[in-house]
């Protein structure tokens, strides 16, 4: 015999059973987006690595050290999308959609592909619900794209839910900020983890970050971003701020909010859940006002968020899945006139909109009886060699026999639909 392929580790295969929750949360989400405008959008599993690497970030740990990058057989290198918000710019700018009213509000959800450390909560492949608005900088942008998160989150039942909200203020105040970091850093060099200290020049956000207690007790006297904000940006965070506070979305500050993205400017945000372990992150996003131009495009502010399924799978309430409804089971209790009528019969009822089920694996009348209860059939019609099927009302316990065309509509009679 041969060995057994495994699928590839931080994958997993979602099975019939997973579906009905997996739906739920697809359908809560889509809801929410859509009645506030957004509009779904599905873009290319791969794409060029350059998207990635000017869209989220040469210094970032997913371009770093995460992306499934490949040479097709043109030499063209190829990525596995790491993230949504890269692609959806990419085809905003492709589709002209800068000449549509705006902001342009879309939504997606799809599987993404990181090389990570694969453990609970975390995957090589996952899938994200996300949400982007572009095309306006009004702070009322980034509050309602915050609330419909929260509103998704809060119609799954995601417990413990806490939102971090921070600025990181223009590209400018950033870049200015970054160098006082980088000499606080260079200060207590001697002090730092070995990752965070080679990160010094690249990365010097990511120490806010680190678990290590040397790093930590550095950042306790760190220099904040929050402290050096513009009073243009300040003011952007106020109002953000006072929109959340007026739909009385409770949130925290958080001076160390820090995303994986180098192109977040102004807000970015984080909900977290204490129903996850380690990986406590659920949904995170914020303000990427020079992503477009960065991707060539003309200078457009946007916002958006993404939110992983696996995690709100994680830390939603159970929701109660129903019981797949068998209207019709058809057993064959003959030869191939009883085969080929019981087929009919079954193409017949689903036509009719009722779902039909026939016998396919050559059981004995016991056994298709069996599997008949099984699946709970409403109705059970044993088709002969003569033409004639008896339909068994399994509720009732009735029988009755009558000719096989009349199967359908005797059922759906039964079930109240003629
Ligand atoms: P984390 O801090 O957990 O690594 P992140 O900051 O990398 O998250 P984002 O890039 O903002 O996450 O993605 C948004 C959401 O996607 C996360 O909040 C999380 O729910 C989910 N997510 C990210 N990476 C993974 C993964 N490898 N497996 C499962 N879900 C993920
Ligand atoms: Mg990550």
């Amino acid at each position: 015999m041969s060995e057994r392929i495994q699928a590839p580790r931080g994958t997993y295969d979602v099975l019939p059973d997973d579906h009905a929750a997996r739906g739920r949360v697809l359908r809560v989400a889509e809801n929410v987006l859509e009645r506030a405008g957004y509009r779904r959008i599905e873009t290319p599993v791969f794409e060029h690595t350059e998207l990635f690497a000017r869209g989220v970030g040469a210094s970032t740990d997913i371009v770093q050290k995460e992306m499934y990058t490949f040479d097709d057989a043109g030499g063209r290198s190829l990525t596995l999308r790491p993230e949504g918000t890269a692609s959806i710019c990419r085809a905003y700018l492709d589709h002209g959609m800068q000449k549509l009213p705006q902001p342009v509000k879309l939504w997606y959800h799809g599987p993404f592909f990181r090389h990570e450390r694969a453990q609970a909560g975390r995957y090589r492949q996952f899938w994200q619900i996300g949400a982007e608005a572009i095309g306006s900088d009004a702070p009322a942008l980034d509050a309602e794209a915050i609330v419909l998160l929260a509103t998704v989150l809060d119609e799954l039942e995601v417990g413990g839910l806490r939102l971090r909200l921070g600025s990181l203020g223009s590209p400018e105040t950033r870049a200015a900020y970054r160098e006082e970091l980088q000499a606080h850093l260079r200060a207590h060099a001697d002090q730092l983890s070995e990752e965070v200290r080679s990160r010094i020049d690249l990365n010097p956000l990511r120490a806010f970050d680190s678990d290590h207690p040397g790093t930590q007790a550095v950042m306790q006297t760190a220099p904040r971003l929050l402290d050096r904000l513009s009073a243009e940006d300040a003011e952007h965070f106020a109002e953000v701020r006072a929109l959340l506070d007026a739909v009385e979305l409770p949130y925290e500050i958080d001076p160390t909010l820090v995303r994986g993205l180098d192109y977040y400017a102004r807000t970015v945000f984080e909900f977290t859940s204490d129903a996850l372990g380690a990986q406590s992150g659920v949904g995170g996003g914020g303000r990427y006002d020079g992503l477009i131009a960065q991707l060539g495009g003309p200078a457009t502010p946007a916002v958006g968020w993404a939110a992983g399924m696996e995690r709100m799978l994680l830390a939603a309430g159970d929701a109660p899945i129903p019981e797949p409804m068998v209207d019709l089971y058809v057993a064959l209790d003959g030869e191939s006139t009883a085969r080929s009528q019981g087929f009919r019969i079954a193409a017949e009822a689903r036509r009719a909109g009722l779902n039909a089920q026939v016998e396919l694996a050559g059981r004995s009348m016991k056994g298709q009886l069996k599997q008949a209860s099984r699946l709970q059939a409403r109705y059970v019609a044993i088709v002969d060699d003569t033409g004639q099927a008896r339909l068994k009302d399994m509720d009732a316990g009735e029988q009755q026999e009558i000719p096989h065309t009349d199967v359908v509509a005797q059922v759906l009679r039964g079930r109240g639909l003629r």
